[in-house]
């Protein structure tokens, strides 16, 4: 029997359309829109896609089809010339195609496109009889020749730009549109020379020949530089390859009744509920978006054609009820007749998915939960990024230098410098750069990715720059028509102003104002009213960030705890919605003031009086701390770990704080080189460290036991609400954590008695040695809460240092012949080994104690992908840095989602 070929490419036109909405992963996001919108009667020019399976078949097989592909093209390519009653390149009635790339996440400028394919010296003849536009279809057979050269054949794009250019020049012409027939005629006999010397061929005139050149081309440009740096940055991963869209043209250059634009259903920059795009009448394809000319804002297309607006508005609110969010939208009129090209969900700041997603939900289009599960959680923490000092720009009479176009939001302040390369330099140096362009390029990603802001002299709100930027929530402010580059000097003019690299400029992404001054920026809105300098009432941004985080709480389960080792620290996570502490690091307390002298006093006793004498010193500091804690934390509990690092780590390391160091104690230096070398240690992170430290010296944890529990009665007798968990770091066998247990029991009963007063407390361990994760079941018996140190047990179960392992971890997670391990194990858990481990400890921990409580505070506890992983594995809290506790929160909320529709 004759096996069943599989399908690989799929028709759309009214009536014939195979695909559908739900078939990204095969048709690409663009392909499966396309066949979508052709279905609920949009207008749509019809077409077929080649999906991402073929793509992934040609890069398996270096270059090769699967069976069947071509005579599958040749196929639809008939049927879409039958549909149309025109053959491609035909010298009768030709048919002219665009060919597309589009995977399944949409990826921004990063791959290809050829326009007017079919076109020949027979084919444009026949063009001009038809259409009797002689301009239109040279400007057009201009335009093929240039994509098809630098997208297929790889002629550099400067070298048609330098012939375009000096064409214009020749002519006193200052824009593409103002060539004539004669000038695009000459302009086309450079590009064919052009053309030949880097290709040695003559320019192709057979039009298949032209179009499976450029599928190939398309599948290639899958794997080119920037399509692989843009997914690496994007995190992107699994995708087949991008599939091929051919479509039959439809023409935005025939003249002043024609344009092309692109527009989103509401503000990408805000997400203000108001059509929000830009055209540019006698243009093709990439013109807006490459910022050629400086497009129109689309409001003004009801004077230049009303119905087309009217149209385009209802298409708005149509896209926006069948997708139920914000469409990105491209679409050409063809000599007053509308045609869409492409709807995707936009791409926006984290400002607009805030404020969009809000919006949806009061609006009744989308629920609480799809809310929820939109808003990117890795984006979050740039709601809380700074923005310019006002104040400042007031007090100093800043003046603003020029305005462009606010093109992504928030504040930033620089260096200046105008190319990507120098940018990602002066960035590794460690200074804050603004990026400086005429236009960006996709090129450009690396420069704009370490740059604080970026500033452009063209190009539109949905230019490169723009959307890239606000793809990175970096500020952005475009089309700055004042600001003349000169790339050469390093050197910008704007009004009057001359700056060179190195130089600082501020901008401020909200309002597009440019400032060629140093400007300091300072917290976000949020920051300030949650500090109370700002009134909830001034801020909108705060208003939708209270609701969308009240959706948040209602759905998430899994609690969301920070670590802090200050009364500061826990202050400002509390108000960032922490609902408790899981990991104070007492350590850190010693080392402000005189703690570190006391501290190191205590190190250097060379007998038990001695050390508690030191002790003692410390012990009304330690319960100072805690106590403001508690204050702090009133009703919500508090994780204590006891002293954790190795004692080395107190001593001072440099002579000159040893000689200091010696005279305050009334001790020889040498003593103190004495004691050092005494605790050196090859491996410290194996050493003696953590409960070891309790175990040969309880008198440690006996001081800071006290303090603890007398806190917590000083705070509770003040009518503090005290809820103190007293953890045990780096246990790994049971008998470690009774030893310390016990220890503590006796002091705080001890402490019930003097005060009179009683608190209920919890006693626990972190997780962190693999034995102890091994053992859990025996742990459980007498530990009433596990805290997962993932920090710890990463470095312990791989068998790398955290501190040292960066020589070659790098290569093991992002060299593409290697990726070892999918994430950094250090920031995503690597969920085979050390997930395993806690999910193994977390079961053990409840087969003996039901209700153990567990949590996780290693670093891994405010990363998204380990959230959803906490959620599965059924931990009851994640804890994080405070700064990360709204983007934990949001992931915990996600995380609930993700499990309940598993
Ligand atoms: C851990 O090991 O994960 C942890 C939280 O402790 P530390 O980072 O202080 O070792
Ligand atoms: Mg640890």
């Amino acid at each position: 029997m004759k096996k069943e070929s599989k399908k690989y490419v799929y028709f759309f036109g009214k009536g014939m359309t195979e695909g559908s909405a739900d078939m990204k992963a095969l048709l690409g996001g663009k392909g499966a829109n396309l066949a979508d919108m052709t279905s609920i009667g949009l207008p749509v020019p019809p077409g077929f896609t080649i999906t991402t399976e073929a793509c992934a078949y040609f890069d398996q097989h270096k270059g090769g089809y699967p069976e069947g592909l071509r005579d599958e093209v040749i196929a639809n390519l008939h049927k879409l010339e039958k549909l149309m009653g025109a053959k491609l390149g035909d010298k009768e009635n030709p048919l002219l195609v665009s060919v597309r790339s589009g995977a399944a996440q949409s990826m921004p400028g990063m791959m290809d496109t050829v326009l007017n394919l079919g076109l020949n010296p027979d084919s444009l003849q026949a063009l001009i009889k038809k259409t009797g536009n002689e301009r239109f279809a040279w400007d057009s057979y201009r335009r093929f020749i240039q994509m098809f050269g630098d997208v297929v054949m790889g002629v550099p794009h400067a070298e048609f730009e330098r012939v375009l250019q000096s064409v214009k020049d020749e002519n006193g012409k200052k824009f593409d549109t103002e060539l004539d027939v004669e000038n695009l005629k000459e302009v086309i006999k450079r590009y064919k020379i052009v053309y030949k010397k880097f290709t040695g061929e003559e320019f192709p005139v057979d039009p298949e020949y032209q179009l499976f050149k450029t599928i190939d081309a398309v599948f290639n440009s899958w794997n080119n530089e920037r399509a692989i740096k843009y997914r690496l940055m994007n995190d992107i991963r699994g995708l087949l390859g991008t599939a091929v869209n051919v479509q039959c043209m439809v023409f935005g250059n025939m003249g002043e009744t024609s344009g092309t634009g692109v527009a989103f259903t509401r503000d990408p920059s805000s997400g203000e509920n108001k059509f929000f795009g830009e055209y540019l009448m006698n243009a093709q394809g990439e013109d807006v978006v490459a910022g050629i000319r400086t497009p129109q804002t689309i409001d003004t297309l009801k004077n230049v054609n009303p119905e087309v607006y009217a149209q385009l508005c209802e298409i708005r609110e149509t896209l926006e009820k069948h997708y139920h969010d914000m469409q990105d939208l491209e679409f050409t009129i063809q000599e007053g007749k509308l045609y869409m090209l492409q709807t995707r969900n936009g791409k926006r700041t984290i400002f607009s998915w805030l404020r969009s997603q809000v919006e949806m939900v009061e609006e009744g289009l989308i629920s609480k939960e799809t809310a929820v599960e939109r808003v990117p959680a890795q984006e979050f923490n740039k709601l809380f990024a700074p923005i310019l000092d006002n104040k400042i720009i007031r007090d100093l009479n800043c003046k603003v230098a020029t305005t462009g176009l606010n093109a992504s939001p928030g504040g930033a302040c620089g260096q200046i410098y105008f190319t990507a390369k120098a940018a990602e330099e002066a960035a590794a140096e460690g200074k804050d750069v603004i990026l400086v362009r005429e236009e960006t390029s996709p090129e450009d990603i690396g420069g704009m990715a370490v740059s604080r802001g970026v500033v452009t002299c063209r190009g539109g709100m949905t230019s490169h720059a723009a959307v890239v930027a606000r793809g990175m929530g970096c500020p952005c402010v475009s089309g700055c028509g004042e600001i003349h580059v000169d790339e050469i000097k390093k050197t910008l003019t704007v009004n009057g102003v001359m700056l060179s690299e190195g130089d600082y400029m501020a901008i401020d992404g909200f309002t597009g104002a440019v400032y060629t001054q140093k400007i300091p920026v300072k917290p976000s809105e949020i920051m300030q009213v949650l500090d109370g300098t700002m009134r909830e009432s001034e801020s909108l941004l705060f208003q939708n960030y209270k609701k969308f985080m009240s959706y948040v709480n209602e759905i998430k389960t899994m609690g969301v705890r920070t670590n802090a080792d200050t009364p500061k620290d826990a202050h400002h996570a509390v108000l960032l919605g922490a609902e408790g502490i899981g990991l104070c690091r007492t350590e850190h307390m010693f080392f402000g003031g005189n703690r570190i002298l006391s501290m190191r006093k205590m190190i250097l006793a060379d007998n038990i009086g001695a050390r508690e004498q030191a002790l003692s010193e410390l012990l009304p500091m330690q319960r100072g701390d805690f106590y403001n804690i508690f204050k702090e934390l009133n009703g919500l509990p508090v994780t204590i770990r006891l002293l954790d690092p190795p004692l080395h780590e107190f001593l001072p390391n440099d002579s000159t704080t040893r000689h200091e160091t010696a005279l305050q104690l009334g001790i020889s230096v040498e003593e103190i080189a004495q004691k050092i070398s005494k605790l050196h240690e090859f491996n410290p992170m194996l050493g003696f460290r953590g409960c070891r430290l309790a175990v040969i010296y309880p008198e440690i944890l006996a001081m800071q036991v006290r303090a603890i529990i007398e806190a917590a009665i000083q705070a509770k007798r003040e009518g503090y609400d005290v809820k103190p968990e007293i953890m045990i770091p780096l246990v790994g066998i049971y008998k470690e954590f009774n030893f310390c247990r016990d220890k503590a029991i006796e002091v705080i009963n001890k402490v019930f008695d003097e005060q009179g007063l009683k608190v209920a407390y919890k006693i626990g361990t972190m997780i962190e040695v693999p034995r102890a994760a091994i053992t859990a079941d025996e742990i459980a018996k007498t530990a009433e809460f596990f805290s997962f140190g993932t920090n710890d047990l990463t470095q312990m179960t791989c068998g790398f240092s955290r501190d040292d392992a960066a020589s070659f971890l790098g290569h093991y997670v992002n060299d593409p012949d290697k990726q070892f391990y999918e994430y950094d194990p250090f920031a995503t858990i690597d969920f085979d080994g050390v997930g395993k481990l806690v999910k193994m400890a977390a079961g053990l921990g409840r087969s003996v104690r039901p209700d153990i409580k567990l949590g996780i505070c290693g670093e891994h506890g405010g990363d998204p992908k380990t959230i959803a992983f906490c959620q599965e594995v059924g931990l009851n809290y994640v804890s994080c840095s405070p700064f990360r506790v709204p983007i934990a929160r949001l992931a915990a909320a996600q995380a609930a989602i993700s499990k309940k529709k598993a």
